[in-house]
């Protein structure tokens, strides 16, 4: 897989109101246009900000420059007019592999670790997060870091999103941000064909799982998801069974041999602040 397309862009505002799935959250925060991890499912992919553009899903990354000082006057007007709640990221991740060398996110979190909104939940599936461990503990219970666990079988990874980080690694690093104090869960989400020993893998690692399918989570009733046509994948993998909207309540059934009720959420509450 080739690098992406990496263009410097300084954007004018970074925060966004937060609408719809999102609305219990005040604002969205994109450290990045587009998304190196590229996942077939990815509703973005379908959406204006990559449909007008003439490369591919995937292969173009837009870096905000200066991102850090900008968060931190928006901040300040935001705080003015109430609660700030932000979800980090609803169109990119934030730990994509260009955040190795740029540190557009680091740059945002150092902002908000001095001047911290309200609440914050970090969406991602790199274990780069981890990097971050100092500035996220600034943020105490202010903050949750929920991490993408799809599935625990690799070949299925390998189908619906080769260019995103091995679940194993994903694992490893929501043990370590669990380890040093930051609140975290995991997000089947969405939900993709997975073994029995899913449950048992995430029990150690978190007290809190998400499901989410695409039915319920791509924000128009799977209608954005069924336009990608990703059945074709199931059929590579000869798992058609999967590739139904009851697919989560099988998850769900074998993570409640693990999990409490209330530790498990579904949809748009286990995203909720
Ligand atoms: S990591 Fe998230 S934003 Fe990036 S391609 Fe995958 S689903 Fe889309």
């Amino acid at each position: 897989m080739s690098p992406p397309n990496l263009q410097y862009k300084k954007p004018k505002s970074l925060l966004n109101r937060a609408l719809g799935f999102l609305e219990d959250y005040t604002h969205t925060l994109n450290p990045y246009g587009g998304c190196a991890f590229g996942c077939s499912y990815c509703y973005v992919r379908g959406m204006p900000v990559a449909a007008f553009r003439e490369e591919a899903w995937g292969a173009w990354v837009d870096v905000k420059q200066g991102a850090g000082e900008l968060l931190r006057r928006e901040l300040v007007r935001a705080a003015a007019k109430g609660p700030v709640r932000i979800f980090m990221s609803s169109s990119t991740d934030p730990y994509q592999p260009a955040e190795h060398r740029e540190r557009v996110t680091r740059s945002l979190l150092e902002a908000m670790a001095d001047a911290p909104p309200d609440f914050l939940f970090v969406q991602t599936r790199s274990p780069l997060v981890t990097r971050d461990i100092d500035l996220l503990l600034q943020m105490g219970p202010r903050v949750r870091v929920s991490m993408t666990i799809e599935t625990d079988l690799e070949e299925v990874r390998r189908v619906f999103s080769p260019a995103a980080p091995p679940i194993a690694a994903r694992l490893k690093a929501l043990a370590r941000l669990k380890e040093a104090g930051v609140p975290v869960q995991a997000a089947v989400a969405p939900v993709l064909p997975s073994s029995e020993r899913l449950p048992a893998l995430l029990r150690p690692v978190t007290d809190r799982v998400v499901v989410d399918d695409f039915e319920m989570g791509d924000g128009s009733g799977g209608r954005r998801t069924r336009r990608l046509g990703l059945e074709p994948l199931y059929a590579q993998l000869g798992m058609t069974e999967w590739h139904s909207p009851h697919a989560w309540r099988t998850v769900y059934e074998r993570l409640r041999a693990c999990y409490r009720e209330d530790e498990l959420k579904i949809s748009r509450s286990g995203f909720a602040p």
